[in-house]
C-alpha cells in the first residue's frame, strides 16, 4: 500500500502515520523528520536547510524529492509506504508520479486530515507547552509567529496539491477535528474501501 497523508501543521499527520504504520505494516516517510535529522547530523543539505525550516518557509523541492526519491528505494518501503509531510507542492507531486512510474509502481490512496485554522493554532500552542512542561526541546518553528507562516506556506503551496489528487481520483478526506481514536478509524475504512475496489478491479 503506497500513501500520501495530507493536512496542515499541526493536524496531525504524525500521529496518524505512526497508528497506520502499525496496522499496514508499512514505513512512514516524513520529509521533516528526515531533514531534521539531517540538520542534527551537520550534513551539507542540513546546513542548507537549517534556517530555511526555522522560518517556516518549504526547503527546496529538489532537496526533499531526492531525500524521498532515495528513501523509497530501501528494502523496508519496497512493499509500501505511507509519506508525511510530502508532497507539499504540485511540483513536488509531479515529480513523485514520475520517480513511481520510473519503477513501475504508483500511489493507492491520499487521505487528507482536514481541520480549521483556529483549532490549528491552540494544537500548535499546546504542543509547545506540553513539551516544555516534560522539558523537552520545543521545536524552533512551533511558535506562534512561525507557525502562522507554516499556515500560510500551507495554504498558497500546499492546498493546491489536494486538488491534483482529487482530479486524479485518489484523495479521501477525514475530519481532523474528531477524536484521535475517530480520525484512526475513518483512515483505515477509507484504506479499507481502496483495498477491496482494487480487489474487485483485479478480479474483473
Ligand atoms: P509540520 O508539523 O508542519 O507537518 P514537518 O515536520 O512536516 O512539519 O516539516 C517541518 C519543516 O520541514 C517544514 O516547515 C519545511 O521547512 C520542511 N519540509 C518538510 N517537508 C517538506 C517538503 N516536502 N517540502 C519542503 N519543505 C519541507
Amino acid at each position: 500500500m503506497r500513501l500520501v497523508l495530507l493536512g496542515p501543521p499541526g493536524a496531525g499527520k504524525g500521529t496518524q502515520a505512526t497508528r497506520i504504520v502499525t496496522r499496514f505494516a508499512i514505513p512512514q516517510l516524513s520529509t521533516g523528520d528526515m531533514l531534521r535529522q539531517a540538520v542534527a547530523e551537520g550534513t551539507a543539505a542540513g546546513l542548507r536547510v537549517k534556517h530555511i525550516m526555522d522560518r517556516g518557509e518549504l526547503v527546496p523541492d529538489d532537496v526533499v524529492v531526492s531525500v524521498i526519491a532515495n528513501r523509497i528505494d530501501h528494502s523496508d518501503a519496497v512493499s509500501g509506504f505511507i509519506l508525511d509531510g510530502f508532497p507539499r507542492t504540485v511540483a513536488q507531486a509531479e515529480a513523485l508520479d514520475q520517480e513511481l512510474a520510473t519503477r513501475g509502481i504508483k500511489l493507492d490512496a491520499v487521505l487528507e486530515l482536514e481541520v480549521d485554522e483556529d483549532a490549528l493554532l491552540d494544537r500548535i500552542k499546546g504542543r509547545a507547552d506540553d513539551a516544555a512542561s516534560r522539558g523537552e526541546p520545543v521545536r524552533r518553528d512551533d511558535n506562534p509567529e512561525v507557525f502562522k507562516t507554516r499556515l500560510s506556506v500551507y495554504r498558497e503551496q500546499t492546498a493546491p496539491v489536494t486538488e491534483y489528487y482529487r482530479s486524479q481520483g485518489l484523495l479521501n478526506v477525514v475530519d481532523g477535528l474528531q477524536p484521535i481514536d475517530a480520525v484512526t478509524e475513518q483512515l483505515a475504512a477509507a484504506l479499507a474501501a481502496v483495498t477491496s475496489d482494487q480487489i474487485r478491479s483485479d478480479v474483473r
